[in-house]
């Protein structure tokens, strides 16, 4: 299976990357796409997926770090992104849940890389917390197929989904549908994301996934290797054989992210 969403260039993971990397293959990770959250993450994502050939990348700006970005910034990452193991733009997107970047150059720096993203054919990871369809709106912009918006950490309402969905987009869904408490509506909501459109992520080491063994002492410290714990626990909801979900998911990562395209 893929993990379509893994912070794995994340000061957590400093020191003991090569322990993490050979528990995901071991727990049958066959890749890893690492989400970059800033221009220079995006530099050391490089790297790193030049080291590992099960590795991919995105390049972009999170919305918490909107107001660092250089004035050529925009240059900048359209460079970036023309390097083959950078397969999405992102993440990028709008976090109105604590506003560490002021909400209008939230928006500016995410219309932009909405732009950048259509302008080179490139998928979109997008972030979307506390937004009360601001993200929504501005995807409207969007130039791409439909199906290339990945609405990543989905964790919204009902008719925030229904939107995402009549919209042709696609969802990635985190261990967040593990919790029995919190993520409960959640729960009732995923199955109804129709297989074709559905992808699995860990976001780790964030959302350390309810019920999950610890791979390692650093309790929680979520890991790429408890994907399939999620897969498990999302296989039940749907009702479906884990490898049925998993066939899908893993198609579909192939598709957006153009996986099978040389690197
Ligand atoms: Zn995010």
């Amino acid at each position: 299976m893929i993990d379509v969403g893994a912070n794995l260039l994340n000061e957590q993971f400093r020191g003991d990357l090569d322990g993490v990397l050979a528990r995901a293959r071991h727990a049958g990770i066959e890749h890893i796409v690492v989400t970059a959250t800033s221009l220079d993450d995006a530099r050391a994502a490089q790297e790193l997926c030049a080291m590992h050939p099960d590795l991919s990348c995105t390049a972009g700006v999170h919305p918490h770090l909107a107001k660092d970005v250089d004035e050529d910034w925009r240059a900048q990452l359209l460079e970036l992104a023309r390097h083959p193991s950078v397969r999405a733009i992102g993440e990028a997107g709008l976090d109105f849940n604590r506003n560490f970047s002021p909400p209008d150059r939230q928006r500016s720096v995410f219309r932009e890389q909405i732009e950048v993203a259509g302008e080179l054919d490139m998928p979109l990871f997008v972030h979307d917390r506390d937004t009360d369809g601001a993200v929504y709106e501005l995807l409207s912009d969007f130039r791409g197929p439909p199906e290339q918006v990945l609405v990543h950490c989905f964790t919204g309402s009902a008719p925030d989904l229904e939107r995402y969905l009549d919209a042709g987009y696609s969802i990635g869904i985190t261990g967040w549908v593990c919790d029995t408490s919190r993520g409960e509506e959640l729960r009732s909501l995923a199955p109804d994301i129709p297989l074709d459109r559905l992808l699995i992520e860990t976001d780790a080491p964030f959302l350390f996934p309810h019920g999950a063994t610890p791979p390692t002492g650093r309790r929680r410290r979520n890991e790429p290797c408890l994907l399939p714990f999620i897969a498990q626990r999302l296989a039940e909801l749907y009702r479906v054989p884990v490898n049925e979900l998993v066939g899908h998911t893993t198609a579909n990562a192939r598709r957006l992210f153009r996986l099978d395209s040389p690197a």
